[in-house]
């Protein structure tokens, strides 16, 4: 088994996550069998009860571990199959620790950072390396060289990096080398200092990975080799990419990162076909057609809150070879300027996840916008939640429709809490979370679109459609294309005689791939062009 491992220097969000990802897409191509796992410094279990501003999206897994948004660059890059053993918190690994502290097991001994915290994260790894059945695992260190919080994830991958012996590891640094204007010139001293912290800890990186907005000549590539002690082709450039984070495994090739860590590790192995890649990219950079998306949500201004959305927007369009602008739409601007002049020429309106009060009225316009303009309409979670309550005031005439979320006085609760979830108290993972089945319709669009009859979709919310409405909506052409098995939960519902009404409980925006778009969003940007297209002629 060979380690890989994923430190961040300098600075926090310089894309050690992407770095990781597009190494694991370039070492499955050599044809290697990767497992990927991140390790964050917070205290908190997971980061399901942290607010979007302070974390960004929450991505769910299978087994419905609430996880860092990395986790989803993971799954998106590879074809790893992720759990909740690919990422550890500190707050895991203490409370592991202080439960084995109470049950006896170690036997009278103070316990201590050194070695029962750097014990634990280093039994992670080793789980993650006996249960993966892979050749290699590239494990990433959130935070940066040089935070208190971190240290005991850089000592523990030092001691196992020891033990693992000289061939069996290799150490990235993911670095940034700022462009300083008035010099003129891009500077390498945060590297080298960023470098000797980690050196101080035992950790000596056999790979740079540079971030930087303009590319490294020679002689920057020589000094920064002399002064952090690695060879000079070690030293790798990783400058912004110009159209889409996809471009990163190209661009590393191009370096020869992946040729670099398989010397390191003694990995005789093929060079990596990335010509499919390619083609991704090529419908990326040229497509065919176009069509503008309309993104409605709350947490609009923040780049990564709806990360996962955005990314199967993208896939969608490759697989209708049509390049999508997203618009970014505040729903509390739809409350106060009106649907009309901010969502008019819009191909497709999308209502993603969300919770709270905050925005919903901005949403429910949106939706009902789209229902009555005939504009295609996905709506995801929350989005289906959206469609329920609009279609109810307006079309049934259930005056003060709502979700008990919202508005727990309701006099037509369509969304509710099911009976077994009112007595839960608990905030985190206390959600239907993770994977379940979903049965289809025979005939309806989600089903064309599957072309299965059940299928796996992931969950993460507390409400329900309120099965007291399902026969009055159904007479009015609301209809329930997916549902769980025993027909009890609503999973998506669609709108007969438009031309792409769509939404589900589920959050299908977690199983898209650039070179494998979901089904729902591969249909919602083919319906959206479709109409654009029908419009113009
Ligand atoms: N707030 C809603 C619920 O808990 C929707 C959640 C979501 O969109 N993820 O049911």
């Amino acid at each position: 088994m060979k380690y890989i491992f994923v430190t961040g220097g300098v600075v926090s969000s310089l894309g050690k996550g992407l770095t990781a990802a597009a190494l694991g897409t370039l070492l499955e191509n050599r044809g290697l069998k990767v497992a990927l796992q991140k390790f964050d410094p917070y205290l908190n279990l997971d980061p399901g009860t942290m607010s979007p501003y302070q974390h960004g999206e929450v991505y769910v897994l299978d087994d419905g571990a609430e996880t860092d948004l990395d986790l989803g660059h993971y799954e998106r890059f590879t074809s790893t199959k992720l759990s909740r053993k690919n990422n550890t918190t500190s707050g895991q690994v203490y409370q592991q620790v202080l439960d084995n502290e109470r049950n006896g097991v170690y036997l009278g001994k103070t316990v201590q950072v050194i070695p029962h915290i750097t014990d634990e994260i280093q039994r992670r790894i080793q789980v993650l390396a006996d249960d993966a059945k892979v050749d290699v695992i590239i494990t990433e260190v959130g935070g940066t060289t040089g935070d208190i919080e971190g240290l005991p994830f850089l000592e523990a991958i030092r001691e196992f990096g020891l033990e693992a012996g000289l061939h069996n590891v290799c150490f990235i640094h993911v670095t940034y080398v700022p462009f300083i204007k008035a010099a003129g010139e891009l500077k390498t001293k945060p590297t080298q200092q960023s470098v000797a912290k980690l050196r101080e800890i035992g950790i000596s990186p056999h790979v740079l990975v540079c971030r930087c907005e303009r590319s490294l000549d020679k002689e920057l590539r020589q000094k920064m080799a002399m002064f952090c002690s690695v060879p000079y082709e070690a030293v790798v450039e990783h400058k912004d990419v110009d159209h889409s984070i996809y471009e990163v495994p190209l661009m590393l090739q191009r370096e020869r990162l992946d040729d670099l860590v398989c010397r390191v590790l003694g990995l005789t192995v093929p060079a990596a076909n990335m010509a499919p890649w390619q083609e991704i990219i090529r419908k990326l950079i040229a497509p065919q057609h176009r069509v503008r998306i309309g993104v409605v949500g709350k947490y609009i201004e923040l780049q990564d809150a709806y990360k996962s959305v955005y990314e199967a927007i993208i896939h969608g369009g490759v697989a209708n070879d049509c390049g999508v602008e997203i618009e970014k739409i505040d729903s509390e601007d739809i409350e106060k300027n009106g649907p009309d002049k901010i969502l008019k020429g819009l191909g497709g309106i999308l209502v993603p996840g969300g919770f709270g009060e905050r925005g919903t009225e901005g949403k429910i316009l949106a939706a009902k916008y789209a229902r009555e303009k005939q504009v295609p309409y996905l709506g995801l979670c929350l989005g289906m939640q959206i469609a329920t309550i609009e279609f109810g005031r307006h079309v049934l005439g259930l005056t003060g429709a709502h979700s008990t979320e919202f508005d727990p006085a309701t006099p037509h609760p369509v969304i509710a809490l099911l009976d077994d979830q009112r007595q839960v108290t608990k905030k985190g993972g206390s959600m239907r979370l993770g994977a379940q089945p979903c049965q289809l319709v025979m005939g309806s669009r989600a089903q064309q679109l599957y072309g299965s009859f059940v299928v796996l979709e992931r969950h993460r919310h507390r409400y329900e459609f309120n099965n007291a409405y399902r026969e009055r909506y159904e007479a009015a052409g609301f209809s329930f294309s997916g549902t769980s098995p025993d027909g009890k939960l609503v999973e998506i519902i669609e709108l007969k005689g438009h031309p792409f009404y769509v939404a589900s409980q589920f959050h299908p925006e977690f199983l898209s791939k650039p070179d494998a778009a979901h089904p729902l969003f591969r249909g919602f940007i083919a319906a959206a062009h479709l109409q654009l297209h029908k419009k113009a002629l």
